[in-house]
């Protein structure tokens, strides 16, 4: 396993990212609300340094997926506050394909929020396969497996303070 990003640099770019989002919304009320389960440990130190009156949520999407795989995308909005009227962010671990964050800013839609943007702590670079991007990211990075500060593999590692890119032999065949 490899580190990408310390734990220091990982706070430096949700700092920055709180403030990009701060100054965008000047102190009007927003709800937060998480994708779970990969959004958590951003969720924690985001809503910690938005300066906003914030309202936080959470939303659940799970793809099925057994390690790296990725499968069909069930959403479930059961946990989620209500949405209508309000100026909603949409915050989650990381745009891949941004199939997951398309789908789930789809369903939010429908439910007439008075606007609705995402962020994400980590956008790979050349692997989106839709027509949205995230308003925020925290940071780009190349096309490889990533693990820690929320992310799993095969529901290890999220508790890991820094970001780590695992190497092809620790990356079951079975799972790719
Ligand atoms: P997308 O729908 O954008 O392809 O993928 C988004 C979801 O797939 C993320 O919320 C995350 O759960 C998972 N995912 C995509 N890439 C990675 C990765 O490099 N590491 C981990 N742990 N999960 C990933
Ligand atoms: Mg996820």
């Amino acid at each position: 396993m490899k580190t990408l990003l310390s734990a220091d640099d990982l706070r430096t770019g949700v700092v920055s990212m709180a403030d990009r989002i701060n100054r965008s919304q000047a102190g009007k009320p927003l709800t937060v609300i998480g994708v779970l389960t990969g959004s958590l440990v951003l969720l924690a130190d985001l809503i910690r340094l938005l300066d906003m009156p914030s309202r936080v949520g959470v939303v659940q999407a799970s793809s099925y997926r057994e390690g790296i795989k990725r499968g069909p995308l069930t959403i479930n909005v059961e946990l989620m506050p209500k949405i209508a009227t309000r100026d909603v962010l949409l915050v989650d671990d990381i745009f891949d394909t941004g199939h997951t964050l398309s789908e789930v800013m789809g369903l939010m839609k429908r439910l007439q929020p008075a606007s609705i943007r995402s962020c994400v702590l980590l956008r790979k670079v050349g692997c989106s396969q839709v027509d949205v991007e995230p308003d925020f990211a925290a940071f780009d990075i190349p096309d490889v497996f990533v693990v820690g500060y929320g992310l799993d593999y095969c529901d290890a590692y999220r508790n890991l303070p820094y970001l780590a890119a695992l190497e092809p032999g620790e990356i079951s065949r079975d799972s790719e």
